[in-house]
C-alpha cells in the first residue's frame, strides 16, 4: 500500500456500544480520512481551478436559469458548510454551475468550482441522491485529490495543469489529445481518480452528507441509480469515479456510525427543479454541444444548412489570437472566434451556424490539434482526413500532398472537394507537434468563391506560431 494513503479504522465496536455512543451524541468508529501527500500549495489548487473554470465556461453550455441554478447552489453551500473543520481551506472558492448537457456526469475542479450536468440532476430520484454526488465531488476537492494525483507525476507548471483539464472533461480521442499535445498523460489527472481516492471520497462524502442533514445511505442508492441509467459504455461519471469495490455496501456500513445532524426538511424545491428541467427542450449531448466541424450538413440530413446570411469578404485588417500556450495566429478582423471541442474556428458573420446540434461553417478556417500515434506526418494527415469524412460523407480523398512550411517547420498541404451539403473546397495544412500531436489548419470556402479565399488562407497559415518544440529537430 502506498504511504500516500493512510487508512485507519478505529477498533471494532460492538453493536450495543454503538447504540450507546450514538445516544450520547458521540460519533463512534467512523473512518478517519487523511488527505494524501501533496507537493502543491493550497493557493496553487485555487489558481488551477480558476484557470480551468475559464475554459469550462468558454467551451461548455452553462445553464443560466436561476430557478434551477439557485436551488442547486443552495444544496452545494449546505454541503460546504458541513465539510469537517480540519479539511476546510479558507482560500477555496466553492461555486456550483449546471451544464446543459444530457450525460449523467458531474465534476469539480481544484479549489472549488463544481459543475453538475443537467442529466445528473434529472437522473437523481430525490434531493439526497443529487446531494450525494455533490458531496462526493466536494470530498475530492477538500482532500485535494487532483493535485495529489499530479504530485505522483512530474512537476508540472500550474498553467499546464489547468490546460489539461478541458480535454479530459470533453473527452474523446481528440479532446484528450488537446492536452496530450502539451502535457502527455496528464489529461485526466483531475477527473479520473484512483480507487483509493474513490474510497476516500465515498467515505468523506457520507460524513459530509450526515453533517449536512442528509441520509448518507442516499449515496449508496445514487450509485445504483447511476448504474441503472447505463447506456452504451455506462455513464461517464462511473468511469471517472471507478468503484473501489463493494461501494454501496461500504457506504451503508459507514452510515451505521454516522449521526444525521439537523435533518434537512425536504420542501420540494428539488422536485420543482426537476419539473422545470422536464419542461425545457431536451439537453444536447456534450459532443453536440461542443463540436465544431467544417463544412455544411451532416450525414443524417445532407440538406441541413447553417443559417446562412450574406458573407462579407475577408477584411484586409488582421487580428492576432493566442490559443493557450499552444499557438498564435492572425486572422481577418471580421472573422469571429468560435471555440470547439479541440479546435478554434474563425469565420465571418453569416458563415456559421448549427445543423443537427453540430457547429458548421461555410467560409473561414478551423485550427486545431489532434492526437496521433504515428511520427509520419503523411499517415497522420490521412487519419485526420479520414476522421473528417465521418461527418462529411461527400469529402474527397487527397490525390496528392505538397510540402509547405508551417511555423518554420515542414508540413503538408492538399485541397479536397466536399459535396456534403453545398459544393465546397477544403484546403488542408498540417504539421507534427511534440508529444504525438498533429497540428492542422483547414480553410473552407464554397467551390465558386474558393480561389478568392486561397490568398487569405495562406496569409493566416503564414502567421501561425507554434510554442511546442519541433519534433523533427529531436
Ligand atoms: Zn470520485
Amino acid at each position: 500500500m502506498s504511504r500516500l494513503h493512510q487508512w485507519r479504522r478505529l477498533p471494532g465496536v460492538a453493536a450495543t456500544a454503538v447504540a450507546m455512543l450514538l445516544s450520547l451524541g458521540v460519533i463512534g468508529a467512523q473512518t478517519v480520512i487523511t488527505p494524501p501527500a501533496n507537493r502543491y500549495s493550497v493557493s496553487e489548487d485555487v489558481e488551477i481551478g480558476r484557470q480551468a473554470s475559464v475554459q469550462v465556461a468558454q467551451q461548455l453550455p452553462i445553464l443560466g436559469d436561476r430557478e434551477v441554478t439557485s436551488p442547486v447552489a443552495s444544496i452545494g453551500r449546505r454541503l460546504v458548510d458541513a465539510i469537517p473543520p480540519e479539511l476546510q481551506h479558507r482560500e477555496f472558492r466553492y461555486s456550483f454551475d449546471v451544464i446543459n448537457v444530457r450525460e449523467i456526469n458531474a465534476f469539480a475542479l481544484p479549489g472549488g468550482p463544481m459543475y453538475i450536468n443537467r442529466g445528473m440532476i434529472q437522473a437523481a430520484r430525490n434531493e439526497g441522491e443529487a446531494a450525494s454526488v455533490m458531496a462526493h465531488e466536494l470530498s475530492h476537492v477538500a482532500l485535494r485529490h487532483g493535485t495529489a494525483q499530479a504530485t505522483k507525476a512530474t512537476k508540472y507548471q500550474i498553467g499546464e495543469l489547468a490546460g489539461a483539464v478541458i480535454g479530459a472533461i470533453i473527452g474523446g480521442r481528440a479532446g484528450g489529445a488537446v492536452s496530450q499535445g502539451t502535457q502527455f498523460g496528464l489529461s485526466t489527472a483531475f477527473l479520473r481518480f484512483s480507487r483509493e481516492y474513490e474510497r476516500q471520497a465515498d467515505l468523506l462524502g457520507s460524513h459530509i452528507m450526515a453533517r449536512a442533514g442528509y441520509d448518507p445511505r442516499d449515496m449508496a442508492s445514487m450509485f445504483k441509480t447511476i448504474e441503472k441509467a447505463g447506456g452504451p459504455g455506462g455513464p461517464e461519471w462511473l468511469s471517472d469515479h471507478p468503484n473501489p469495490g463493494d461501494r454501496s455496501a461500504a457506504i451503508t456500513r459507514e452510515a451505521q456510525f454516522l449521526q444525521v445532524q439537523d435533518r434537512m426538511d425536504d420542501r420540494g424545491a428539488f422536485a420543482e427543479v426537476q419539473a422545470r428541467l422536464r419542461r425545457m427542450a431536451p439537453a444536447p449531448t456534450t459532443k453536440e454541444a461542443t463540436r465544431v466541424v467544417p463544412a455544411g450538413g451532416s450525414p443524417s440530413s445532407p440538406d441541413a444548412r447553417p443559417g446562412l446570411g450574406r458573407v462579407e469578404a475577408p477584411s484586409s485588417d488582421y487580428t492576432t489570437y493566442t490559443e493557450g500556450n499552444l499557438f498564435r495566429v492572425s486572422v481577418p478582423s471580421n472573422w469571429r472566434e468560435l471555440r470547439g471541442r479541440n479546435a478554434v474556428t474563425f469565420a465571418p458573420d453569416g458563415a456559421y451556424g448549427n445543423a443537427n446540434g453540430q457547429g458548421v461553417f461555410t467560409h473561414g478556417m478551423e485550427i486545431g490539434l489532434v492526437g496521433t500515434e504515428t511520427p509520419n506526418v503523411r499517415t497522420a494527415t490521412d487519419e485526420l482526413i479520414g476522421s473528417l469524412s465521418g461527418s462529411n460523407p461527400g469529402l474527397s480523398r487527397p490525390s496528392r500532398y505538397d510540402t509547405v512550411s508551417i511555423a518554420g517547420r515542414q508540413g503538408l498541404h492538399t485541397i479536397l472537394s466536399n459535396a456534403t451539403g453545398q459544393q465546397e473546397r477544403i484546403e488542408v495544412f498540417t504539421t507534427l507537434v511534440g508529444d504525438g500531436g498533429l497540428f492542422y489548419a483547414l480553410g473552407v470556402a464554397p467551390r465558386d468563391g474558393f480561389s478568392a479565399y486561397q490568398a487569405t488562407f495562406r496569409r493566416v497559415v503564414g502567421s501561425i506560431q507554434l510554442n511546442d518544440r519541433d519534433p523533427s529537430l529531436e
